[in-house]
């Protein structure tokens, strides 16, 4: 009898714990990633675009609003990265937990130096997707490092009872990060000052941080295809400058890409800049991927 009542005790306890968790969801996988180094056993995290999705375009699901509807955090990029199908969706959840300016959410290009801010409220020439700034920050790990702790800001504030816990957690992922970024420097040292050419304005934290040198991206503007003009300077630049690399985010289209390879005799890499895709789960595999591949044609 007693031995019944203990297991019966054991199973409410479980499924309390299993109820009271955090419902996270992230537009971004790379975000959910960082949501669960953070957030460990107390959130389950759902994330509302794939890993070979751009993040500018998705087609949003009636899924995405159900998913909404029943988060208690949001977390997306910021910078009006997810503009293009995000606010409609945030709106028809009729969710007031995660609306902006909620706890529920997590802006996470708060607090970040932000790069190619636009000088003028007109000022064009971001193009039509990166109107606050280039908001493809996530590539630098002290980013992310900030982006963890305003996570953790924010997983205190909605679920108060784990606020230890999350510090434990985002105390323990600023330590292992803190070492990949040293292992990192050290392995993309030959990275400083070498050429590289983006199909999407994707990989400049990345540069900014390695010392990569972007050179130039084969869109005309963010969000704008290559015109034919731009294809042609381009296969005359990319020898004059000595590029050694053409970087290609996987979800673009790779006609151009691959017939500038062609013309210029410069590799073409197809890159993730996310998680869930190329079997990559955590941050730090995507940090590792992308360092291990770049490596190979900087040296
Ligand atoms: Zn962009």
């Amino acid at each position: 009898m007693i031995k019944r009542l203990f297991l019966l005790c054991t199973a409410l306890l479980l499924s309390n714990h299993l109820n009271a968790a955090v419902n996270v969801v992230a537009t971004l996988p790379v975000f959910g990633a960082l949501a669960q180094e953070v957030g460990g056993e107390r959130i389950t995290v759902t994330s509302l675009a794939r890993g070979n999705q751009d993040p500018h375009f998705l087609d949003a699901k009636p899924s995405y609003v159900v998913a909404l509807n029943r988060a208690d955090l949001l977390i997306h990029g910021g910078l009006d990265l997810e503009v293009g199908w995000l606010p409609p969706i945030l709106v028809q959840s009729r969710n007031g937990k995660i609306q902006p300016n909620s706890p529920g959410n997590v802006n996470l290009a708060e607090g970040l130096n932000i790069l190619e801010v636009p000088k003028t409220a007109l000022d064009r020439s971001m193009g039509d997707v990166h109107p606050l700034g280039n908001p493809h920050s996530w590539l630098d790990p002290r980013n992310a490092k900030l982006m963890a702790a305003n996570i953790y800001q924010h997983l205190a504030k909605v679920d108060p009872e784990g606020k230890s816990y999350y510090e434990g957690r985002l105390k323990d992922f600023l330590s292992r990060i803190n070492q990949k970024i040293s292992e990192w420097e050290r392995q993309s040292a030959s990275f400083r000052g070498k050429k590289a050419i983006t199909y999407h304005k994707s990989f400049n934290y990345f540069a900014a941080w390695t010392g990569l040198d972007i050179v130039d991206t084969i869109e005309s503007k963010p969000g704008i295809p290559p015109s034919s003009k731009h294809v042609d300077d381009l296969i005359k630049h990319i020898p004059q400058e000595g590029v050694k690399a053409i970087l290609v985010e996987s979800f673009y289209p790779k006609k151009v890409p691959q017939f500038l390879s062609e013309k210029a005799g410069v590799p073409m890499l197809l890159l993730p800049t996310d998680t869930d895709e190329y079997g990559i789960k955590t941050y730090f595999e995507l940090i590792d991927y992308l360092i291990r591949e770049i490596g190979k044609t900087t040296g």
